[in-house]
């Protein structure tokens, strides 16, 4: 069994939470007025965006993470696993975790121990907040970066 340790430098993680906030800024959310913004990171360094993209039919709704992922899919070469890290973020100052159907859709292109960074819509929260010091958190108040899985 070998461990793979994700770590992302300090640009990597700025330039994806920076990515994510301007994609959310072009969510099409005419309906739910929930803008949701993601930024997923090859591992050459590219990053792509997506955001929520609603429909008057609810069930034609691209969620923001579908979004970035169906933008970098057609792009990459080197399979499935030749993503770093995701950032997702929203207007809210919770974090807010990817929906059933956009985890089933990571979990077909990246891979299973890659970082997810849930950025709080207030990013970043400053020292002393709340948020502080809980289990996953971690600097601004993201959740889910940093993390470590054995690998199979
Ligand atoms: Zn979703």
């Amino acid at each position: 069994m070998s461990t793979r340790v994700w770590t992302l430098s300090v640009e990597q993680r700025e330039s994806l939470i920076e990515a994510a906030f301007e994609a959310k800024q072009k969510a099409y959310n005419r309906y739910s007025k929930f803008a949701v913004g993601a930024a997923l990171m090859a591992a050459d360094g590219t990053i792509f965006k997506g955001a929520n993209i609603e429909n008057a039919s609810y069930g034609g709704t691209i969620c923001a993470e579908r979004t970035a992922i169906v933008k970098a899919v057609p792009l990459q070469s080197e399979g499935t696993t030749s993503f770093i890290a995701l950032a997702v973020v929203t207007d809210v100052p919770s974090t807010i975790s990817p929906c059933g159907m956009c985890r089933q859709v990571i979990r077909e292109f990246c891979a299973l121990d890659m970082p997810i960074l849930l950025v709080p819509g207030d990013y970043p929260k400053p020292p002393g907040d709340e948020s502080e010091g809980k289990p996953g958190i971690t600097a601004g108040g993201v959740k889910g970066d940093q993390h470590r899985r054995a690998a199979p």
